[in-house]
């Protein structure tokens, strides 16, 4: 357990709202009732949660990060939180939106600022995301902002997303934004397969985006096809997984049986990452300890994979070099 704890760790898949700890929940006046429902995937059984489920929790932490203070200060929790667990480098990402006295682009000025003020030593950048279930139009409304606000900050702004509920949307009505936030120097990650969808995965290959989230059901023994399987294969495109996430949101039954295995056999690149610690109750430690656990991985694999994510991250050269000679200072000191 020391082991997974003191690791320093890459964190590349995490969103803001669903990070929230119930320290930062109450400290930004969350009723009690609604901190339950943030909650409460921990008490539902695994056969009764659905990923439709899931996608209903983020308006509990929504209702409290509306104005600009909240939206620093839930960062800020977020970003400390993270460097108490060990992890160096954390590329955070969140969805712009705009609420009673807060516009989209102050709300990115909120997060923005909170990375700016971090003075912890863990290196901090940010992922904007689009949302699937948006119209086209306000997909290309927040691009718009994105691409402004990523010339504003470019050292902290570095990539695009693709997330929000999968059963809605599809990612071919949104490749030329993703094409033209690509051509303005944005990097992207696309969330892929969360549901059985072989056409849109085709699609999201092809795509070559710089990295993919979770991927459950892109390998055919999950109901993937082979012809995507031998895309990825080729492509390389790094995965992002969150193995508790998957448990509990139901797309993966057991940690023994999760799909990252295929990437283990296969020499495919991948991060293991939280994704909404606060909704999933983990941390990045936890999900290296299951790793170590359920998969047969041995400590120097974990460290390994901590030292192969920084090839996947949106850092500059220098960054990751100077993240790469930590590790090995950290090894050198504990192998
Ligand atoms: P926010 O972007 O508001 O900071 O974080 C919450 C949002 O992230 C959710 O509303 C949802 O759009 C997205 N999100 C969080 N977890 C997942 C996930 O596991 N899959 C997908 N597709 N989207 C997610």
């Amino acid at each position: 357990e020391d082991f997974c704890k003191s690791l320093p760790k890459i964190e590349l898949h995490a969103h803001l709202n669903g990070s929230l700890s119930e320290t930062t929940l109450i400290q930004l006046g969350s009723t009690n009732s609604d901190i339950a429902e943030y909650q409460k995937l921990k008490h539902v059984p695994p056969h009764e949660r659905t990923l439709n489920d899931c996608f209903k929790i983020f308006q509990f932490a929504h209702k409290v990060t509306t104005s600009p203070n909240s939206v620093y200060a839930a960062t800020k929790n977020v970003i400390d939180e993270f460097f108490l667990d060990n992890v160096i480098y954390l590329e955070l990402r969140t969805t712009p939106r705009s609420e009673d006295g807060m516009d989209a682009e102050t709300y990115i000025e909120s997060v923005v600022e909170a990375i700016k003020d971090n003075e912890k030593d863990i290196l901090v950048k940010l992922i904007l995301s689009i949302n699937r279930q948006h119209s086209l139009e306000v997909c290309r409304q927040h691009l718009d902002i994105i691409l402004k606000m990523k010339k504003k900050y470019p050292d902290i702004i570095k990539g695009i997303d693709l997330s929000g509920n999968p059963h809605h949307g599809r990612f071919s009505n949104l490749q030329k934004l993703f094409q033209e936030a690509r051509d303005h120097g944005l990097f992207t990650t696309i969330h892929c397969a969360e549901i059985v969808n072989n056409d849109e995965v085709k699609d999201i290959l092809h795509f070559e985006p710089d990295r993919i989230g979770h991927a459950p059901f892109v390998h055919p023994r999950y109901g993937g096809c082979a012809e995507n399987w031998t895309t990825l294969q080729k492509n390389k495109v790094p995965t992002e997984f969150c193995l508790t996430s998957n448990i509990i949101s139901g797309t993966t039954n057991l940690y023994e049986n999760h799909h990252i295995r295929e990437w283990i056999n296969n020499k495919l690149p991948f991060s293991i990452n939280t994704d909404d610690k606060g909704i999933f109750h983990t941390n990045l430690s936890q999900e290296f300890e299951y790793a170590l656990k359920y998969l047969a991985l041995s400590p120097l694999e974990l460290w390994q994979i901590s030292l192969d994510s920084v090839d996947h991250t949106f850092a500059t050269s220098e960054e990751k070099s100077l993240l790469r000679f930590k590790l090995e200072q950290w090894k050198k000191g504990t192998f």
